[in-house]
């Protein structure tokens, strides 16, 4: 695996690739891999002739006071987890690398992006503004074939399709499966900021989506009784979320009942960690 860190030396190692015809895959991160990582990873490699993987903690996606400078880091454990899954090229820009001096251009995708955590009451449409920008321009460098995506961040996944697809990009944007702890947790390189105590509380919020499927795999389809299904299990763990809802899983529109494509969404704070998670009720856990 080679590591390069500007836009022309990725350039030139992709250029002879392509003119071989070999496929390309993108795997955008911001490091400090773990399994769910590790798994688009995997996906890029059985269905793609040449891997790239970016490693860029992208400042524009953080607002003011959130995780920046905290962001957990650690490029030569990643290189060396990316080498191991078969990647071939592990692209790490400095931020001037990607927003050289008078860098003034933003990608914005309306409507998904003022609900849930683009939410204005919250953190407001810029973190989504920061996202589309930096996969727009990393779409832009790299060129990819393919680029993946983690369920786990969903609205994430439905921001950058939409994004992708209005801007007419030729790359197929594939969502996978959020990968999980074995006692349900979903995978973040911040679950790295819980102490031994709050990781134990953070398992409430994947066992609140549980806790919602399964009294709507037993018939109930009302919102508010799904809800509060859910909300119970984060109570018990002395957890007030920042937002638990039920929402479309296409056009994330508000679901007052749940059918087969319904989003439930979950953010908390968990000690200093923000943490959020979602199932697809009615369909495949994932
Ligand atoms: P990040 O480094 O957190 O920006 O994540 C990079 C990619 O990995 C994004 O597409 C995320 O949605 C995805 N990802 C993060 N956590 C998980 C997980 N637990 N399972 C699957 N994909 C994930």
């Amino acid at each position: 695996m080679r590591t390069v860190r500007t836009v022309a030396e990725l350039r030139a190692t992709l250029a002879p690739e392509r003119a071989a015809g070999r496929s390309v895959g993108l795997v955008p991160t911001m490091g400090f891999f773990h399994e769910g990582h590790l798994s688009l990873m995997r996906a890029a490699r059985g269905e793609n002739d040449v891997v790239v993987v970016s490693l860029f903690v992208n400042p524009t996606q953080f607002g003011p006071g959130e995780d920046l400078d905290a962001y957990p880091r650690d490029e030569q454990r990643d290189a060396a987890l990316a080498e191991a899954e078969g990647v071939d090229l592990l692209f790490a820009p400095a931020p001037e690398e990607v927003y050289p001096d008078g860098f003034a251009t933003q990608v914005a995708v309306t409507g998904l992006t003022d609900v849930l955590d683009g939410d204005p009451a919250r953190r407001g449409a810029s973190h989504f503004n920061g996202v589309t920008t930096v996969v727009c321009k990393l779409l832009n460098m790299v060129a990819p074939d393919a680029a993946y995506f983690g369920q786990k961040d969903a609205q994430q996944a439905l921001v950058v399709t939409r994004m992708a697809r209005d801007l007419d990009f030729p790359a197929r944007i594939e969502v996978r499966p959020t990968v999980r702890e074995p006692d349900g947790l979903a995978m973040s390189s911040r679950n790295a900021y819980l102490d031994a105590g709050e990781r134990e509380r953070a398992v409430a919020l994947s066992r609140a989506l549980t806790a919602a499927d399964s009294v709507v795999s037993a018939g109930e389809r009302g919102g508010d009784a799904v809800l509060a299904a859910a909300r119970a299990e984060l109570v018990a763990a002395g957890i007030e979320p920042e937002y638990l809802e039920l929402r479309s899983a296409t056009d994330l529109s508000p679901v007052e009942r749940v059918n087969g494509t319904t989003l439930l969404a979950v953010a908390a704070h968990v000690g200093r960690a923000r943490l959020i998670d979602n199932i697809v009720l009615g369909g495949t856990r994932t």
